[in-house]
């Protein structure tokens, strides 16, 4: 039977949300905003500013302008001007893309980069003025009764809900109670992220462009963040013997520096100047063919965990959180498994394309198009609030 939506006493539709994330947040946002009640569950205690540099093409700061919240955003990121990208042997340029006003006209928002760290306090700040953010539940089971979804969590507590949103990151124990329990694929891979602060190259004159510089089988990416104080830099090495994961273990500037000695000069005297250093392996997942059981859903990384090789794990975060909304929006309670699904189908073919084409890391290589199955056009123009909702089943 229908329930009838957001009436004085009757129904309203209970959604929890595992992680408080890039995506459980905007997500927590999103259905707020669409009349949903919304609760989100997150393991750590405290929010700490972790990790470094987040890109956000013009699809992430559509899904980010309607939420409301683009101008906080842009208060703490950087907008570059352009993208180059470098053969790291010759210095030659490969590829240059004009970003700034360029990119803004043609998609109709900006592309920025940002602390992980700051968009984190955005999203944070707003989904705590429009629903409850539990922090230290670290959820460790999911059992689906009836018309509810039933959580338990490591500190002993339990909740209940009409849906329930698995955002809990690559290693989703929402994913692995439905879905079962697989390891990630480690890449061979290992990212050092560093922040260099702006005084300390400001000599080395390092322009408001981002840049990649290419080698064989290794790479260097540099923007600025945390409004231009700081240069953020990643470079994904290979390796075999170190397989940690992790947003907090620290790398040795030396190790990265002969890593990339082969690499044009300037690169090596960047790298020499890092404030923090850390190194994290990287993994991903192959695609999965279904994410949604009856009323439970996944979301972002626990969904389509990728390599950041195309820059996209934020960005498809936030769309996945904006079409999840629009398929939610006015659905009664046991409407729920058919909307939950119309979001999987809307969303599986772009993010196990973008899945794809991170592992096959040819993105803006060189002057021909993006990917074997997305152009540069196809992934900056998605406007996640206008998309058809095409390959959806209602
Ligand atoms: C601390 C941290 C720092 C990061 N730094 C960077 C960075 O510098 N650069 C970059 O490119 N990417 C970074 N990432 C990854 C990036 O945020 C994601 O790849 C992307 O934004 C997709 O977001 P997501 O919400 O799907 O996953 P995530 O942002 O990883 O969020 C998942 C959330 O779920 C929570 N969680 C996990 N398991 C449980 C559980 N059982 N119960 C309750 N909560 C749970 C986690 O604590 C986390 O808050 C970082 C992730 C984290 C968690």
């Amino acid at each position: 039977m229908t329930q009838v939506q957001h009436s004085g006493s009757e129904h309203r539709v209970h959604v929890a949300i595992i992680g408080a994330g890039i995506g459980g947040l905007a997500t927590a946002v999103a259905l707020s905003k669409a009349g949903l009640h919304v609760e989100v569950f997150e393991q750590v205690r405290r929010f700490k500013r972790v990790g470094a540099g987040l890109q956000l093409a013009p699809n992430a700061t559509a899904a980010l302008h309607g939420l409301g919240l683009l101008t906080a955003v842009r208060a703490t990121a950087s907008r570059p001007t352009a993208w180059r990208s470098y053969d790291a042997h010759t210095g030659t340029v490969t590829r240059e893309e004009s970003l700034g006003d360029d990119i803004a006209r043609r998609y109709g928002t900006p592309y920025l980069h940002i602390h992980r760290g700051d968009l984190h306090d955005v999203l944070a700040d707003a989904a705590r003025a429009v629903c409850t953010v539990h922090r230290g539940r670290r959820l460790t089971g999911l059992t689906m009764a009836g018309e509810q979804v039933h959580l338990s969590f490591e500190d002993g507590g339990r909740a209940h809900a009409d849906a329930v949103i698995g955002a809990d990151g690559i290693h989703s124990t929402v994913r692995g109670v439905i879905f079962g329990g697989t390891r990630p694929r480690f890449s061979g891979m290992v990212a050092y992220r560093g922040l260099i602060p702006r005084e300390r190259i400001d000599r080395l004159g390092v322009g408001p462009e981002a840049a990649k510089w290419w080698g064989e089988d290794r790479h260097l990416v540099h923007y600025w963040v945390s409004g231009g104080a700081e240069l953020n830099y990643v470079a994904p090495i290979p390796a075999t013997e170190w397989t940690e994961e992790s947003w907090t273990a620290a790398g040795s500037i030396a190790d990265l520096v002969a890593a990339l000695d082969d690499f044009v000069p300037q690169v090596g005297w960047l790298v020499a100047q890092t404030g923090a250093l850390m190194r994290s392996a990287l993994y991903d997942r192959d695609p999965l063919l279904r994410w949604t059981a009856d009323r439970v859903t996944l979301l972002g990384d626990a969904a389509h965990p990728m390599l950041p090789f195309m820059a996209q794990g934020s960005a498809m975060a936030l769309e996945d959180a904006a079409v999840l909304s629009r398929c939610l929006q006015g659905v009664a309670a046991d409407e729920l498994p058919a909307a939950l699904t119309r979001y999987e189908r809307a969303r599986i073919a772009r993010t196990g394309a973008i899945q794809a084409g991170s592992r096959a890391n040819t993105f803006l290589r060189s002057a021909r198009a993006g990917t074997k199955s997305l152009t540069v056009q196809e992934v900056y123009a998605y406007d996640p609030w206008r998309v058809p909702l095409s390959g959806a089943t209602s």
